[in-house]
């Protein structure tokens, strides 16, 4: 079987499409659309024929857990359009029980390939739980985060670096990726025979370009 290309996509991606998309082709369609957000060249799709097929359903390729940075988003970085792609947003891009649901439903239900956890530079969140602030409802979503300031404190030390909080975004989005296998068996499942791929990525907000730290 050919895989569809992206490029033949001209309205919304449709259920033929989604089915016939491999995890790794999915996976690619994200790095092209980064690519063509890097390069300003974003593609042009007819609004109203998205509109039509939008109408019809949805058949996204990815998924994407994103920061709730204004200064990441999640769409223009892959530069993606309407039905592309799901998109949770979260201070931290922290995994909680209502990012797994909603994730489960992406991929088991509604056809998902890929999930990528995106975290991104000077992320406030990361710095927060760094520091260790407490306030409100603040604090336990930083405690979400505290697992990655362990380990990053421990290995390079207290010192609030921008390289050192850099690393904590790099190493909160692994704990996060790991976190989706612990603790969704759904997920788990779908990745171990190979349906989806999830994967981790960090966008620098500086530059505009996305490191994957993991992938297929
Ligand atoms: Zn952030």
């Amino acid at each position: 079987m050919i895989s569809p290309s992206f490029s033949d996509v001209s309205g919304t991606v449709t259920k033929d499409v989604q089915t016939a998309l491999g995890a790794k082709e999915a996976f690619a369609w994200l790095v092209e659309g980064h690519e063509r957000f890097k390069n300003q060249n974003p593609r042009s799709r007819d609004r109203q024929s998205m509109l039509e097929g939008a109408a019809q359903g949805q058949f996204p390729y990815a998924a994407v857990l994103g920061c709730i940075d204004s200064r990441a988003p999640i769409e223009q970085v892959f530069d993606a359009q309407i039905g592309d792609l799901f998109v949770a947003r979260v201070a931290g891009n922290v995994v909680n029980e209502d990012v797994l649901g909603s994730l489960e439903y992406a991929c088991k239900y509604a056809g998902t390939k890929v999930i990528v956890v995106l975290g991104h530079t000077s992320c406030g969140a990361v710095g927060a739980a760094w520091n260790g602030v407490e306030d409100g409802n603040i604090t336990s979503l930083l405690a979400k985060i505290k697992p990655a300031v362990e380990t990053v404190q421990r290995d390079r030390g207290t010192e609030g670096s921008a390289e050192n909080l850099n690393a904590c975004v790099a190493e909160n989005v692994s704990v996060m990726c790991q976190t989706l296998r612990e603790q969704s068996d759904i997920l788990a499942g779908l990745e171990d025979e190979g349906s989806i791929i999830i994967a981790g990525g960090v966008y620098n907000v500086a530059t505009g370009e996305v490191q994957f730290t993991s992938q297929p």
